[in-house]
């Protein structure tokens, strides 16, 4: 065959698209990992939930409709659900791929994801998990604590340059509050209303788990999920989803 025929290997990789979805309990760094792989590899972050939340100032029916489910902490039908990720995966800018965050959270909504792709000609690269111990995950929110200029430090485990304590209620009615200050100016750090209630935490991860084991067998069985240790440092992680991505696309 003459060399002109065979395709270029940038050719070969444009003609596949990048379709990720990402998942992670909460503190499994799914954000920061999600900003790394858009950088990297130029598709961008597609989270239904923030879909979602934008659509807050819209008027009509069905955006309203939306608001008032969300409000209810329930999940918003796969039918409106994957419309919206439709509309959204039909934008220019989604043309050779996507980070998918918080969808598919359903089995149904990934089977509707597999044959969508597949009518475009294209199909799921890989789902990527963020694995990390739950005590690790529940330690990780609940030692955060930010400083007003956003520095982010946690008590467990980046606790350098801060001083801190629990302060026992003296009616003892509420649990102890976390109290911090920065060592070299005293500023109080603050601590996200939700990170504070360990009950909240614990009900968060409880609802991931029900949600995500199901869709995680789901993957499995098409071969599709890969498992990537969430507990390392950031660039480590982020190296280590690189090598899985190359290694799958
Ligand atoms: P999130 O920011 O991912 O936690 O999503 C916020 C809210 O949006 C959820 O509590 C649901 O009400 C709704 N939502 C987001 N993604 C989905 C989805 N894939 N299916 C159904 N509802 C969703």
């Amino acid at each position: 065959m003459p060399t002109s025929t065979i395709p270029k290997k940038e050719t070969i990789l444009k003609m596949a698209g990048l379709y990720i979805i990402l998942m992670g309990v909460q503190g499994a760094g799914k954000g920061v990992q999600a900003a790394f792989i858009r950088d990297h590899y130029g598709i961008p972050h597609v989270s239904t939930g923030d879909l979602f939340r934008a659509m807050k100032t819209r008027t009509d029916p069905l955006a309203q409709q939306i608001q008032e489910i969300m409000k209810s902490g329930k999940l918003v039908s796969d039918e409106i659900t994957n419309e919206v990720v439709r509309e959204r995966l039909e934008q220019p800018d989604a043309a050779n791929g996507v980070i998918l965050d918080g969808y598919p959270r359903t089995p149904a909504q990934a089977e509707w994801l597999e044959q969508y792709l597949a009518g475009r000609g294209e199909k799921l690269t890989t789902v990527l998990l963020l694995d990390l111990d739950l005590y690790q995950a529940f330690r990780r929110a609940f030692g955060r604590i930010t400083s007003a200029s956003g520095e982010s430090y946690n008590i467990y485990s980046n606790a350098d340059g801060i001083e801190w304590q629990f302060v026992e209620d003296p009616n003892k009615q509420y649990p102890p509050r976390l109290e911090a200050t920065l060592k070299a100016t005293g500023e109080k750090l603050i601590r996200r209303p939700d990170d504070a209630s360990a009950h909240a935490i614990i009900q968060r991860i409880d609802t991931y788990l029900e949600t995500t084991q199901p869709l995680i067998e789901y993957f499995e069985k098409k071969g599709l999920v890969r498992r990537v240790d969430a507990s390392k440092d950031i660039e480590a992680v982020s190296r280590e989803i690189e090598r899985v991505i190359d290694s799958v696309r």
